[in-house]
Protein backbone atom coordinates (compact mmCIF):
# COMPACT_ATOMS: atom_id res chain seq x y z
CA UNK A 1 0.00 0.00 0.00
CA UNK A 2 2.11 2.83 -1.36
CA UNK A 3 -0.81 5.71 -0.58
CA UNK A 4 -3.81 5.53 1.38
CA UNK A 5 -6.82 4.36 -0.84
CA UNK A 6 -10.13 2.39 -0.43
CA UNK A 7 -9.88 -1.29 -1.38
CA UNK A 8 -10.60 -2.02 -5.36
CA UNK A 9 -14.18 -2.43 -6.00
CA UNK A 10 -14.86 -0.28 -3.10
CA UNK A 11 -16.04 3.41 -2.41
CA UNK A 12 -16.64 6.12 -0.17
CA UNK A 13 -20.39 7.48 -0.57
CA UNK A 14 -19.55 11.67 -0.40
CA UNK A 15 -22.97 13.58 0.44
CA UNK A 16 -23.32 14.04 -3.59
CA UNK A 17 -23.64 10.60 -3.57
CA UNK A 18 -24.90 9.55 -0.82
CA UNK A 19 -28.14 11.62 -1.41
CA UNK A 20 -28.54 9.72 -4.77
CA UNK A 21 -28.70 6.46 -2.28
CA UNK A 22 -31.10 7.92 -0.26
CA UNK A 23 -33.81 8.70 -2.45
CA UNK A 24 -33.33 5.24 -4.52
CA UNK A 25 -33.95 3.46 -0.78
CA UNK A 26 -36.64 6.27 0.46
CA UNK A 27 -38.80 5.77 -3.21
CA UNK A 28 -38.26 1.98 -2.85
CA UNK A 29 -39.39 2.04 0.68
CA UNK A 30 -42.60 4.15 -0.24
CA UNK A 31 -43.80 2.35 -3.11
CA UNK A 32 -43.22 -0.50 -1.46
CA UNK A 33 -44.77 0.05 1.65
CA UNK A 34 -48.64 0.83 -0.21
CA UNK A 35 -48.03 -3.33 -0.87
CA UNK A 36 -47.33 -3.56 2.72
CA UNK A 37 -43.90 -4.43 2.83
CA UNK A 38 -42.14 -3.52 5.96
CA UNK A 39 -38.30 -2.67 6.09
CA UNK A 40 -36.01 -5.32 8.24
CA UNK A 41 -32.56 -6.00 8.32
CA UNK A 42 -30.61 -9.25 8.83
CA UNK A 43 -26.63 -9.34 9.97
CA UNK A 44 -24.37 -8.19 7.12
CA UNK A 45 -22.74 -11.80 7.67
CA UNK A 46 -23.82 -15.24 7.79
CA UNK A 47 -22.34 -18.94 8.96
CA UNK A 48 -21.13 -19.84 4.94
CA UNK A 49 -23.69 -22.40 4.95
CA UNK A 50 -26.23 -19.80 4.48
CA UNK A 51 -24.90 -18.95 1.08
CA UNK A 52 -23.31 -22.27 0.15
CA UNK A 53 -26.14 -24.82 0.75
CA UNK A 54 -28.98 -22.69 -0.92
CA UNK A 55 -26.58 -21.10 -3.84
CA UNK A 56 -25.05 -24.22 -4.68
CA UNK A 57 -21.02 -25.20 -4.92
CA UNK A 58 -21.61 -24.46 -8.43
CA UNK A 59 -23.29 -20.87 -8.67
CA UNK A 60 -20.30 -18.31 -10.19
CA UNK A 61 -21.49 -16.36 -6.47
CA UNK A 62 -20.01 -19.09 -4.04
CA UNK A 63 -17.15 -20.18 -6.47
CA UNK A 64 -15.85 -16.88 -7.61
CA UNK A 65 -17.45 -14.04 -5.80
CA UNK A 66 -17.66 -14.72 -2.32
CA UNK A 67 -15.68 -12.89 0.27
CA UNK A 68 -15.21 -16.01 3.08
CA UNK A 69 -13.45 -16.18 6.26
CA UNK A 70 -12.84 -18.04 9.69
CA UNK A 71 -13.04 -15.93 12.65
CA UNK A 72 -11.51 -16.05 15.85
CA UNK A 73 -13.31 -18.76 16.83
CA UNK A 74 -12.77 -20.93 13.52
CA UNK A 75 -16.59 -20.12 12.38
CA UNK A 76 -16.64 -20.13 8.62
CA UNK A 77 -18.46 -16.82 7.75
CA UNK A 78 -19.06 -15.35 4.51
CA UNK A 79 -19.94 -11.43 4.17
CA UNK A 80 -23.86 -11.85 2.29
CA UNK A 81 -23.46 -11.73 -1.84
CA UNK A 82 -27.09 -10.92 -1.49
CA UNK A 83 -30.09 -10.77 0.55
CA UNK A 84 -32.82 -13.44 0.50
CA UNK A 85 -30.97 -16.18 2.14
CA UNK A 86 -30.47 -14.06 5.26
CA UNK A 87 -34.11 -12.80 4.99
CA UNK A 88 -35.41 -17.03 4.16
CA UNK A 89 -32.79 -17.78 7.00
CA UNK A 90 -34.24 -14.71 9.93
CA UNK A 91 -37.37 -16.40 9.23
CA UNK A 92 -36.81 -20.05 9.96
CA UNK A 93 -34.33 -19.05 12.93
CA UNK A 94 -36.75 -17.00 14.51
CA UNK A 95 -39.98 -19.18 13.98
CA UNK A 96 -41.31 -16.51 11.91
CA UNK A 97 -42.98 -19.42 9.56
CA UNK A 98 -45.63 -19.11 12.14
CA UNK A 99 -46.89 -15.97 10.97
CA UNK A 100 -46.64 -16.09 7.20
CA UNK A 101 -47.27 -14.02 4.90
CA UNK A 102 -44.68 -12.44 6.22
CA UNK A 103 -43.79 -9.19 3.38
CA UNK A 104 -39.91 -7.53 4.57
CA UNK A 105 -38.07 -4.91 2.73
CA UNK A 106 -35.02 -4.36 2.96
CA UNK A 107 -31.34 -2.44 1.99
CA UNK A 108 -27.83 -2.43 2.49
CA UNK A 109 -24.32 -3.34 1.29
CA UNK A 110 -23.64 -6.97 -0.15
CA UNK A 111 -20.63 -7.81 -1.09
CA UNK A 112 -18.94 -10.03 -4.33
CA UNK A 113 -15.65 -10.66 -5.16
CA UNK A 114 -16.23 -9.36 -9.41
CA UNK A 115 -13.79 -7.67 -11.90
CA UNK A 116 -14.78 -4.23 -11.15
CA UNK A 117 -16.06 -1.56 -13.78
CA UNK A 118 -18.43 0.91 -13.97
CA UNK A 119 -21.40 -0.23 -12.36
CA UNK A 120 -20.24 -3.41 -10.77
CA UNK A 121 -18.56 -3.09 -7.28
CA UNK A 122 -17.10 -5.61 -4.56
CA UNK A 123 -19.26 -3.92 -2.25
CA UNK A 124 -22.27 -2.48 -3.29
CA UNK A 125 -25.67 -1.66 -2.25
CA UNK A 126 -29.06 -3.16 -3.09
CA UNK A 127 -33.10 -2.37 -1.95
CA UNK A 128 -35.23 -5.72 -1.97
CA UNK A 129 -38.33 -7.21 -1.26
CA UNK A 130 -39.18 -10.93 -0.01
CA UNK A 131 -42.66 -11.99 -0.28
CA UNK A 132 -42.91 -15.31 2.22
CA UNK A 133 -45.85 -17.87 2.11
CA UNK A 134 -48.03 -17.57 -0.93
CA UNK A 135 -47.31 -19.51 -3.90
CA UNK A 136 -49.83 -17.65 -6.19
CA UNK A 137 -49.42 -16.36 -9.48
CA UNK A 138 -50.91 -13.07 -8.55
CA UNK A 139 -48.00 -12.60 -5.34
CA UNK A 140 -46.16 -12.55 -8.06
CA UNK A 141 -47.90 -10.07 -9.54
CA UNK A 142 -48.23 -7.77 -6.60
CA UNK A 143 -44.02 -7.82 -6.19
CA UNK A 144 -43.32 -7.10 -10.21
CA UNK A 145 -45.59 -4.45 -9.49
CA UNK A 146 -44.49 -3.23 -6.37
CA UNK A 147 -40.81 -2.94 -8.39
CA UNK A 148 -42.31 -1.25 -11.20
CA UNK A 149 -43.85 1.50 -8.83
CA UNK A 150 -40.80 1.61 -7.42
CA UNK A 151 -38.81 2.44 -10.96
CA UNK A 152 -41.47 4.91 -12.02
CA UNK A 153 -42.07 6.85 -8.68
CA UNK A 154 -37.70 7.27 -9.26
CA UNK A 155 -38.57 8.29 -12.74
CA UNK A 156 -36.58 5.58 -14.39
CA UNK A 157 -39.09 3.12 -15.25
CA UNK A 158 -39.63 4.74 -19.02
CA UNK A 159 -35.70 3.99 -19.11
CA UNK A 160 -36.41 0.34 -18.66
CA UNK A 161 -37.77 -2.80 -20.21
CA UNK A 162 -39.21 -5.52 -18.26
CA UNK A 163 -37.89 -9.56 -19.21
CA UNK A 164 -40.13 -11.92 -18.28
CA UNK A 165 -39.84 -15.43 -18.43
CA UNK A 166 -40.77 -18.76 -16.60
CA UNK A 167 -38.82 -21.94 -15.53
CA UNK A 168 -41.71 -24.30 -14.60
CA UNK A 169 -41.74 -25.94 -11.60
CA UNK A 170 -39.57 -28.75 -10.73
CA UNK A 171 -41.31 -30.91 -12.80
CA UNK A 172 -41.01 -28.66 -15.89
CA UNK A 173 -37.47 -27.71 -15.63
CA UNK A 174 -35.98 -32.04 -14.99
CA UNK A 175 -37.53 -32.16 -18.40
CA UNK A 176 -36.76 -29.43 -19.72
CA UNK A 177 -32.93 -29.66 -18.22
CA UNK A 178 -33.10 -33.85 -19.79
CA UNK A 179 -33.80 -31.91 -23.43
CA UNK A 180 -31.20 -29.31 -23.03
CA UNK A 181 -28.10 -31.46 -21.93
CA UNK A 182 -28.71 -34.11 -24.31
CA UNK A 183 -28.75 -31.28 -26.83
CA UNK A 184 -26.02 -29.57 -25.96
CA UNK A 185 -23.39 -32.45 -25.54
CA UNK A 186 -23.95 -32.74 -29.42
CA UNK A 187 -22.51 -29.54 -29.48
CA UNK A 188 -20.17 -29.64 -26.85
CA UNK A 189 -16.79 -29.25 -28.29
CA UNK A 190 -17.55 -25.74 -29.22
CA UNK A 191 -19.30 -24.34 -26.39
CA UNK A 192 -17.18 -21.70 -24.26
CA UNK A 193 -15.11 -23.21 -21.25
CA UNK A 194 -17.18 -21.46 -18.52
CA UNK A 195 -20.59 -23.33 -20.56
CA UNK A 196 -18.86 -26.68 -20.05
CA UNK A 197 -18.05 -27.12 -16.86
CA UNK A 198 -21.79 -25.75 -16.21
CA UNK A 199 -23.09 -28.73 -18.76
CA UNK A 200 -22.45 -30.96 -15.98
CA UNK A 201 -23.37 -28.12 -13.12
CA UNK A 202 -25.87 -25.94 -13.90
CA UNK A 203 -27.23 -26.13 -17.33
CA UNK A 204 -29.97 -23.73 -17.04
CA UNK A 205 -27.19 -21.11 -16.52
CA UNK A 206 -25.78 -21.72 -20.16
CA UNK A 207 -29.05 -19.91 -21.68
CA UNK A 208 -27.66 -16.92 -19.85
CA UNK A 209 -23.98 -17.24 -21.49
CA UNK A 210 -23.04 -13.50 -22.96
CA UNK A 211 -20.31 -15.83 -25.29
CA UNK A 212 -21.50 -15.39 -28.69
CA UNK A 213 -20.52 -18.82 -29.90
CA UNK A 214 -22.46 -20.23 -27.04
CA UNK A 215 -25.63 -18.14 -28.51
CA UNK A 216 -25.44 -19.38 -31.52
CA UNK A 217 -25.67 -22.65 -30.42
CA UNK A 218 -28.71 -21.86 -28.28
CA UNK A 219 -30.76 -20.11 -31.04
CA UNK A 220 -31.47 -23.87 -31.99
CA UNK A 221 -31.35 -25.60 -28.46
CA UNK A 222 -34.87 -26.70 -27.46
CA UNK A 223 -37.16 -24.10 -25.57
CA UNK A 224 -38.38 -24.18 -22.24
CA UNK A 225 -41.53 -22.77 -22.72
CA UNK A 226 -41.95 -26.22 -24.67
CA UNK A 227 -41.97 -28.38 -21.54
CA UNK A 228 -44.22 -26.18 -18.92
CA UNK A 229 -46.59 -28.57 -17.66
CA UNK A 230 -50.14 -27.73 -17.45
CA UNK A 231 -49.50 -26.04 -13.84
CA UNK A 232 -46.35 -24.25 -15.39
CA UNK A 233 -48.38 -22.64 -17.78
CA UNK A 234 -51.48 -22.08 -15.99
CA UNK A 235 -49.23 -20.01 -13.61
CA UNK A 236 -47.39 -17.88 -16.37
CA UNK A 237 -51.10 -17.49 -18.10
CA UNK A 238 -52.29 -16.25 -14.58
CA UNK A 239 -49.47 -13.66 -13.76
CA UNK A 240 -49.29 -12.09 -17.54
CA UNK A 241 -52.79 -11.52 -17.29
CA UNK A 242 -53.02 -9.99 -13.95
CA UNK A 243 -49.71 -7.22 -15.16
CA UNK A 244 -51.55 -6.41 -18.47
CA UNK A 245 -54.66 -5.92 -16.21
CA UNK A 246 -52.21 -3.56 -13.96
CA UNK A 247 -50.89 -2.00 -16.95
CA UNK A 248 -47.48 -3.16 -16.16
CA UNK A 249 -45.71 -3.98 -20.09
CA UNK A 250 -43.41 -6.59 -20.46
CA UNK A 251 -41.68 -8.36 -23.02
CA UNK A 252 -41.12 -12.80 -22.91
CA UNK A 253 -37.56 -13.26 -22.85
CA UNK A 254 -37.07 -17.18 -22.94
CA UNK A 255 -33.35 -17.16 -22.60
CA UNK A 256 -33.93 -15.33 -19.08
CA UNK A 257 -32.88 -17.78 -16.26
CA UNK A 258 -31.83 -16.32 -12.45
CA UNK A 259 -28.17 -17.29 -11.50
CA UNK A 260 -29.08 -19.19 -8.66
CA UNK A 261 -30.52 -22.97 -8.69
CA UNK A 262 -33.24 -22.40 -6.33
CA UNK A 263 -35.99 -20.36 -8.59
CA UNK A 264 -38.72 -21.28 -10.02
CA UNK A 265 -42.09 -20.45 -12.14
CA UNK A 266 -41.47 -16.53 -12.53
CA UNK A 267 -38.53 -14.97 -13.35
CA UNK A 268 -38.11 -11.34 -14.31
CA UNK A 269 -35.40 -7.92 -14.93
CA UNK A 270 -35.67 -4.79 -15.59
CA UNK A 271 -33.02 -3.61 -18.43
CA UNK A 272 -31.94 -0.76 -18.92
CA UNK A 273 -29.92 0.12 -22.51
CA UNK A 274 -28.72 3.67 -20.95
CA UNK A 275 -25.96 1.88 -19.00
CA UNK A 276 -24.06 -0.08 -21.23
CA UNK A 277 -23.39 -3.74 -20.21
CA UNK A 278 -24.61 -3.82 -16.87
CA UNK A 279 -28.13 -2.90 -17.97
CA UNK A 280 -30.09 -4.75 -15.01
CA UNK A 281 -31.24 -2.61 -12.76
CA UNK A 282 -33.76 -4.88 -10.92
CA UNK A 283 -34.01 -8.54 -10.83
CA UNK A 284 -35.95 -11.35 -9.12
CA UNK A 285 -37.92 -14.42 -9.22
CA UNK A 286 -39.83 -17.23 -7.04
CA UNK A 287 -37.94 -19.39 -5.14
CA UNK A 288 -40.39 -22.26 -3.70
CA UNK A 289 -37.42 -24.50 -2.46
CA UNK A 290 -35.32 -21.90 -0.53
CA UNK A 291 -36.31 -22.75 2.66
CA UNK A 292 -35.80 -25.83 2.58
CA UNK A 293 -33.13 -26.25 1.33
CA UNK A 294 -31.71 -24.07 4.92
CA UNK A 295 -33.08 -26.57 6.34
CA UNK A 296 -36.64 -24.88 7.33
CA UNK A 297 -40.04 -26.27 6.31
CA UNK A 298 -41.91 -25.54 2.81
CA UNK A 299 -42.08 -22.06 2.59
CA UNK A 300 -42.79 -20.54 -0.60
CA UNK A 301 -41.30 -17.14 -1.51
CA UNK A 302 -40.74 -14.50 -4.13
CA UNK A 303 -38.89 -11.57 -4.56
CA UNK A 304 -36.69 -9.13 -6.06
CA UNK A 305 -33.81 -6.85 -5.43
CA UNK A 306 -32.37 -3.72 -7.09
CA UNK A 307 -28.53 -2.31 -7.61
CA UNK A 308 -28.81 1.32 -5.96
CA UNK A 309 -25.47 2.22 -7.81
CA UNK A 310 -27.05 1.88 -11.21
CA UNK A 311 -30.26 2.97 -10.04
CA UNK A 312 -28.16 6.57 -8.65
CA UNK A 313 -26.48 6.70 -11.97
CA UNK A 314 -29.96 6.48 -14.04
CA UNK A 315 -31.82 8.43 -11.71
CA UNK A 316 -29.36 11.30 -11.77
CA UNK A 317 -29.00 14.26 -9.60
CA UNK A 318 -30.86 14.25 -5.91
CA UNK A 319 -30.28 17.35 -3.88
CA UNK A 320 -28.49 17.18 -1.24
CA UNK A 321 -30.09 18.85 1.86
CA UNK A 322 -27.95 21.83 3.63
CA UNK A 323 -28.85 24.84 5.96
CA UNK A 324 -30.00 28.07 4.50
CA UNK A 325 -29.08 29.88 7.43
CA UNK A 326 -25.80 30.54 9.18
CA UNK A 327 -24.74 31.77 12.28
CA UNK A 328 -22.06 34.04 12.60
CA UNK A 329 -20.15 34.88 16.05
CA UNK A 330 -17.93 38.11 15.22
CA UNK A 331 -15.28 37.11 17.71
CA UNK A 332 -14.22 34.76 20.76
CA UNK A 333 -16.27 36.14 23.11
CA UNK A 334 -19.91 36.18 21.61
CA UNK A 335 -18.67 32.40 20.45
CA UNK A 336 -20.54 30.38 23.41
CA UNK A 337 -23.52 33.00 23.42
CA UNK A 338 -23.67 32.01 19.19
CA UNK A 339 -23.51 28.24 20.04
CA UNK A 340 -26.44 28.52 22.57
CA UNK A 341 -28.81 30.40 19.83
CA UNK A 342 -27.98 28.20 16.98
CA UNK A 343 -29.06 25.17 19.30
CA UNK A 344 -32.46 27.39 20.22
CA UNK A 345 -32.98 27.90 16.71
CA UNK A 346 -32.44 23.84 16.14
CA UNK A 347 -35.03 23.18 18.88
CA UNK A 348 -37.40 25.05 16.67
CA UNK A 349 -37.18 22.52 13.14
CA UNK A 350 -34.33 25.28 11.60
CA UNK A 351 -31.09 23.86 10.27
CA UNK A 352 -28.40 25.83 11.10
CA UNK A 353 -24.65 25.96 9.76
CA UNK A 354 -22.31 27.34 12.87
CA UNK A 355 -18.57 28.04 11.71
CA UNK A 356 -16.65 27.50 14.79
CA UNK A 357 -13.77 29.27 13.47
CA UNK A 358 -12.29 32.35 11.45
CA UNK A 359 -12.94 36.28 11.26
CA UNK A 360 -16.38 37.26 10.28
CA UNK A 361 -15.14 38.36 6.75
CA UNK A 362 -14.58 34.76 5.84
CA UNK A 363 -17.15 33.47 7.56
CA UNK A 364 -19.87 35.85 5.57
CA UNK A 365 -17.71 34.85 2.51
CA UNK A 366 -17.66 31.23 3.26
CA UNK A 367 -22.04 31.39 3.80
CA UNK A 368 -22.21 33.18 0.69
CA UNK A 369 -20.66 30.79 -1.42
CA UNK A 370 -22.71 27.35 0.60
CA UNK A 371 -25.80 28.78 -1.00
CA UNK A 372 -26.60 29.70 2.81
CA UNK A 373 -29.78 32.34 2.37
CA UNK A 374 -30.11 33.90 5.71
CA UNK A 375 -26.88 35.38 7.97
CA UNK A 376 -27.38 35.83 11.97
CA UNK A 377 -24.67 37.57 12.93
CA UNK A 378 -23.98 37.92 16.83
CA UNK A 379 -21.01 40.92 18.11
CA UNK A 380 -20.37 41.81 21.60
CA UNK A 381 -22.64 44.99 21.20
CA UNK A 382 -25.47 43.09 19.84
CA UNK A 383 -25.21 40.36 22.74
CA UNK A 384 -25.31 43.76 25.43
CA UNK A 385 -28.61 44.49 24.00
CA UNK A 386 -30.10 40.36 23.54
CA UNK A 387 -30.45 41.49 19.71
CA UNK A 388 -28.74 40.12 16.69
CA UNK A 389 -28.02 40.96 13.13
CA UNK A 390 -29.82 39.54 10.41
CA UNK A 391 -28.65 39.88 6.78
CA UNK A 392 -30.93 38.50 3.94
CA UNK A 393 -27.17 37.92 1.47
CA UNK A 394 -29.33 37.41 -1.57
CA UNK A 395 -30.88 41.00 -1.10
CA UNK A 396 -28.35 42.43 1.06
CA UNK A 397 -30.59 43.98 3.10
CA UNK A 398 -29.97 43.53 7.55
CA UNK A 399 -31.96 44.39 10.44
CA UNK A 400 -31.25 44.16 13.90
CA UNK A 401 -33.58 41.85 15.75
CA UNK A 402 -34.66 40.97 19.34
CA UNK A 403 -33.53 37.70 20.07
CA UNK A 404 -37.08 36.83 21.71
CA UNK A 405 -38.03 37.64 17.95
CA UNK A 406 -35.47 35.92 15.88
CA UNK A 407 -37.17 32.41 15.17
CA UNK A 408 -40.42 34.10 13.57
CA UNK A 409 -37.79 36.51 12.06
CA UNK A 410 -36.15 33.36 10.55
CA UNK A 411 -39.57 31.19 9.83
CA UNK A 412 -40.82 34.30 7.88
CA UNK A 413 -37.62 35.31 5.76
CA UNK A 414 -37.38 32.09 4.52
CA UNK A 415 -41.13 31.97 3.59
CA UNK A 416 -40.35 34.73 1.31
CA UNK A 417 -40.13 33.81 -2.43
P1 LIG B 1 -25.33 -9.15 -13.23
O1 LIG B 1 -25.90 -9.96 -14.32
O2 LIG B 1 -25.23 -7.70 -13.57
O3 LIG B 1 -24.06 -9.70 -12.66
P2 LIG B 1 -26.74 -10.45 -11.11
O4 LIG B 1 -27.68 -11.38 -11.79
O5 LIG B 1 -25.50 -10.97 -10.53
O6 LIG B 1 -26.42 -9.20 -12.07
P3 LIG B 1 -28.51 -10.10 -8.88
O7 LIG B 1 -27.80 -11.09 -8.05
O8 LIG B 1 -29.83 -10.44 -9.44
O9 LIG B 1 -27.54 -9.60 -10.06
O10 LIG B 1 -28.61 -8.71 -8.09
C1 LIG B 1 -29.68 -7.78 -8.34
C2 LIG B 1 -29.13 -6.45 -8.81
O11 LIG B 1 -28.05 -6.02 -8.00
C3 LIG B 1 -28.57 -6.44 -10.20
O12 LIG B 1 -29.59 -6.32 -11.15
C4 LIG B 1 -27.69 -5.23 -10.19
O13 LIG B 1 -28.45 -4.05 -10.39
C5 LIG B 1 -27.15 -5.24 -8.79
N1 LIG B 1 -25.80 -5.82 -8.73
C6 LIG B 1 -25.44 -7.13 -8.75
N2 LIG B 1 -24.11 -7.28 -8.64
C7 LIG B 1 -23.59 -6.02 -8.56
C8 LIG B 1 -22.28 -5.48 -8.41
N3 LIG B 1 -21.21 -6.27 -8.31
N4 LIG B 1 -22.12 -4.13 -8.34
C9 LIG B 1 -23.20 -3.31 -8.43
N5 LIG B 1 -24.47 -3.75 -8.55
C10 LIG B 1 -24.68 -5.08 -8.62
MG1 LIG C 1 -23.53 -11.07 -11.19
Amino acid sequence: MSKLQPVRGTADLLPDVMAQHRLVIDTARQATARYGFQEMATPIFEFSEVFSRPLGESSDIVTKENYSFADRGGEQLTLRPENTAGVVRAMISGGLTQSLPLKYFYAGPMFRYERPQKGRMRQFHQVGIEYLGPNDALADAEVISAGARFLAQLGVLPHCVLHLNSLGDAESRAAYRAALVSFLQTHESALSDDSKRRLVVNPLRILDSKDTGDRDILQTAPKLQDYLNAVSKAHFQTLTTALDAAGVTWVFDPLLVRGLDYYCHTAFEFVTDALGTQGTVLGGGRYDGLSEMLGGPAVAGVGWAAGIERLAMLAGDAAVVVPKVAMLSTDPETDLAAFQLAETLRDTGVDIEFPTAGAIGKKLKKAARSNIRLAIILGGDELAKNTVQLRDLTTGTQAEIAMADLADAVAAALLAP
